[in-house]
């Protein structure tokens, strides 16, 4: 089947300008032609044509950092309470939730009961309609580290234990590796700053990971802990209160940066309702130190990518796009980062992350210019996951997922 978008202004996140009155020609699932002026109809019968009447054509969304299954808050308990196939119904109706709003690729940094990896062999079999998913199953921590007693999160003390947590996720079919090398937010008792796994710990598991081609991404909030991990090998730093040396280390070993700024830059969400007054009180704390390292790394021309570390995944996406422009970022840049950035963080730039003649159609139209309006990524009119149209209407028989879960 062919498909062909036309009357539409194509922004390709490659950085180039947008390019107008435009065709995007989808064969298979792929994107096989970018031509501008009037599309000819012709005589051709297996093919479908929408004339997107002006819109913008851009990547499909991603959100590089989710965890698919966890609340916050979470008012009824429900993680304390509800069996491992509740929870991972829920994980998935998140993902699901995600596409209809343009998020086409989501990087899922650790979720309990192996949940991710059921729902990518879901989505990518055709079994459901969801998101492109990279996963990483357990995030591994240090015994009582950050994370423990979370969303399955492995602990593990010294390089032995480290190697046989890593094969372990590797083994039930991780994309990447997940550590949890700080102290965080989320758990009680310790501070951001405070450095938990050690190098031989971060290096024993950058070396496995990397022997099967996988990348190390790692949660570090504290400054020590960032150092320590790049020093270990690690591909990506998350959150980060990044300071200047630790910035030039990243540009110097091309790590990747995904500052995940909703949580502390947010305002609504600092309001905390329902929150653990601990955890506001921490992201309060460092919303300022956090601005101001994103800022430098920006500045250093650190590959920063777009995710959120909140829920529903889907609708924290755009919340993030949004704070990465109000962070400093141009308009442009904050749509790269959440395409073609982020898709290179996934080792999937060959075939996605930018609309160019041999990728995979995974595209949203908005009505209206993003370049102009950030928030214009919510004027949804389609999404496409390899040239397949997706459902955007929420049925109307469907429950709204904050009411069921996160009030
Ligand atoms: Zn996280």
């Amino acid at each position: 089947m062919k498909t062909v978008l036309t009357n539409c202004t194509i922004i390709d996140c490659t950085g180039k300008p947008p390019t107008e009155n435009m065709n995007v020609i989808i064969e298979g699932n792929g994107i096989t032609q970018l031509k501008p002026g009037i599309y000819e109809q012709g005589k051709d019968d297996e093919k479908r044509v929408f004339d997107l009447e002006g819109g913008y054509v851009l990547p499909g969304l991603w959100n590089v950092h989710a965890h698919l299954g966890d609340l916050i808050p979470d008012p009824k308990h429900l993680l304390e309470t509800e069996s491992a196939i509740d929870y991972a119904i829920r994980a998935g109706r998140n993902a699901m939730d995600a596409i209809r709003v343009g998020v086409t690729g989501i990087r899922v940094l650790g979720e309990d009961h192996f949940a991710d990896v059921a729902w990518k062999r879901a989505f990518d079999s055709g079994v459901f309609v969801g998101p492109r998913l990279f996963v990483c199953g357990r995030a591994i921590s240090a015994t009582g580290g950050h994370g423990h007693g979370t969303l399955g999160a492995v602990e593990v003390d010294g390089p032995y234990e480290m190697r046989k947590a890593v094969r372990e996720q590797l083994k039930h079919g991780a994309d990447q590796i997940k550590l949890m090398v700080t102290g965080g937010v989320m758990t009680a008792g310790e501070g951001m700053q405070e450095s938990q796994l050690l190098q031989d710990e971060i290096e024993a598991a950058t070396v496995i990971a990397h022997l099967k081609g996988k990348r190390v991404a790692v949660h570090a909030w504290g400054t020590e802990g960032v150092k320590a991990a790049i020093r270990g090998g690690v591909d990506c730093i998350e959150h980060g209160l990044l300071d200047a040396e630790s910035v030039a280390m990243m540009v110097d070993r091309d790590v990747f940066y995904v500052p995940t700024l909703r949580p502390t830059q947010d305002k609504d969400f600092l309001l905390g309702i329902g929150m653990p007054e601990f955890m506001i009180e921490k992201l309060r704390g460092s919303a300022q130190i956090h601005l101001e390292a994103f800022q430098k790394a920006l500045k250093a021309g650190v590959k920063i990518c777009c995710g959120s570390d909140s829920n529903p995944v889907g609708e924290t996406t755009l919340i993030e796009i949004e704070q990465l422009v109000r962070a400093g970022m141009t308009r442009m840049d904050a749509l790269v980062s959440a395409t073609r950035t982020s898709a290179d963080l996934c080792g999937m730039l060959e075939e996605l992350g930018t609309v160019e003649v041999g990728k995979l159609a995974d595209l949203i139209v908005v009505a209206a210019d993003p370049l102009e309006d950030i928030s214009n990524i919510r004027k949804l009119k389609m999404v496409l996951k390899g040239g397949n149209l997706v459902e955007t209407r929420k049925p109307e028989e469907l429950a709204n997922f904050r009411e069921l879960f996160l009030s």
